[in-house]
């Protein structure tokens, strides 16, 4: 019954899942508090102002209005105001016809894929990286370039880069601050990927869009600059999602902006709007539309200095007991260096001490494992000995 074009979908299904099964599966052995289940995105930090946003929304708006079909690219005086909080805070010149609600970053990035992508375009992501691209790039027959990580910094290999860009390249995906390394990209870092890009496309007369994933924009700590990536290349689209930056990833919920500097944007931006809708997400989820605008006009976020103690906590706690990691600017995940070549193996030693993690080769990284620090902090705290007690065993203490 089940297709041929799916079976390899199957296949990959993430060990990231797997990893948060196994979580519930030691919870019911060993009790919820005693599992130190590090596994998930799953953003900890209520926002209990948005249910005060939907109550308000729910009291305030006729019943079709709100409950009714739509434009595809959602209701446009909520994606006037996003549009307008954008151009306050980044110094752009967007309207509400620049922007389409989409069912979340991952719906954002198929609609944007499906319109864009012949079969056999090449699409080039940078390890590690969010491996439902993977997925999202061949539900439309395009072709995964990886450029390889930069196991010391984390930022883009230029160099590969380059070399990677064929004729075929049609899109590079990008996201910052990051998952799962949680750096954030420099200006000086756009500005030489927009060089490099821009370079490419007189090279080969073709055009190559900038993706930038950006579902954890607004977790940035110590005050870090998150650069706003339309300002460095003409053909940037941005996919930005409220599943992180509200604590709502259920509700799914975010948008696409396709700036007028985009080659063709008008038609485009045609495309995306269609494309939403015969994805069959025919447009996104009502209230919680409303719910965002309501949000924006008040102000209302998450709050960060939750997720920085967290980081602070756990990074400053796991290098005192010897092991690896670059400390992460933004997102809410720690990049540690296994202490075994394997780093699937790491993961099985901790989950002994029922500590659970994802190994990096779920993100196109192996040697590597992604700690997210989405729980509480007291949960931190009653983790660390078995850190601790995982890092004598490893002899890194
Ligand atoms: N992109 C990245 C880098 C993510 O980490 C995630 C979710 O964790 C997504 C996209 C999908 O986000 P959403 O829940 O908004 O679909």
């Amino acid at each position: 019954m089940v297709s041929e074009k799916m079976k390899p979908f199957m296949a990959n299904n993430s060990a990231i899942r797997a990893m948060f099964e196994e979580g519930k599966r030691m919870a019911a052995i060993y009790g919820k508090e005693n599992v130190y289940d590090f596994s998930l995105g799953n953003p900890n930090v209520p926002v209990p102002r948005v249910n005060e946003a939907l109550l308000n929304v729910i009291q305030g708006e006729a019943f079709n209005e709100l409950h009714g079909y739509m434009s595809n690219a959602g209701y446009e005086d909520v994606r006037q105001t996003i549009a307008d909080s954008l151009n306050k805070q980044f110094g752009t010149n967007f309207s509400f016809k620049n922007l389409i609600m989409t069912v979340g970053a991952a719906s954002g990035l198929n609609v944007i894929l499906k319109s864009i992508l012949n079969p056999e375009d090449e699409v080039i992501v940078f390890a590690p990286y969010f491996v439902e691209y993977n997925s999202y790039i061949r539900n439309y027959d395009g072709k995964v370039v990886v450029v390889s990580p930069d196991t010391e910094t984390f930022m883009p290999k230029l160099a590969e880069f380059e070399e990677k860009i064929t004729p075929k390249t049609k899109a590079v995906i990008i996201n910052s601050p990051n998952n799962p390394t949680g750096v954030v990209y420099s200006e000086e870092t756009l500005m030489a990927l927009a060089q490099i890009m821009k370079k490419k496309e007189e090279e080969f007369g073709t055009s190559i869009v900038l993706l930038s994933d950006e579902p954890y924009r607004e977790l940035a700590y110590g005050g870090i600059d998150v650069p706003y990536a339309t300002k460095y290349y003409h053909n940037t689209i941005v996919c930005y999602s409220y599943s992180k930056s509200l604590s709502v990833p259920g509700e799914r919920i975010g948008y696409l902006v396709i700036p007028d500097e985009v080659e063709d944007s008008e038609m485009l931006i045609g495309a995306a709007t269609i494309a939403n809708r015969i994805l069959g997400c025919v447009n996104a989820p009502s209230l919680i539309q409303k719910a965002i605008k309501y949000c924006i006009e008040h102000d209302i976020s998450v709050d960060l200095e939750a997720y920085e103690k967290n980081r602070n906590l756990l990074y400053n706690a796991l290098t005192e007991y010897g092991f690896t990691c670059a400390k992460p600017d933004g997102a809410f995940y720690l990049f540690v260096k296994s202490p075994v070549a394997d780093e699937k193996e790491f993961c099985e030693a901790a989950k002994k001490h029922q500590v659970l993690f994802v190994p990096g080769s779920s993100f196109a990284c192996p040697g590597y494992v992604r700690i997210a620090y989405c729980v509480s902090y007291e949960q931190i705290e009653r983790s660390l000995p078995a850190f601790k007690k995982i890092a004598e065993e490893y002899g890194l203490v």
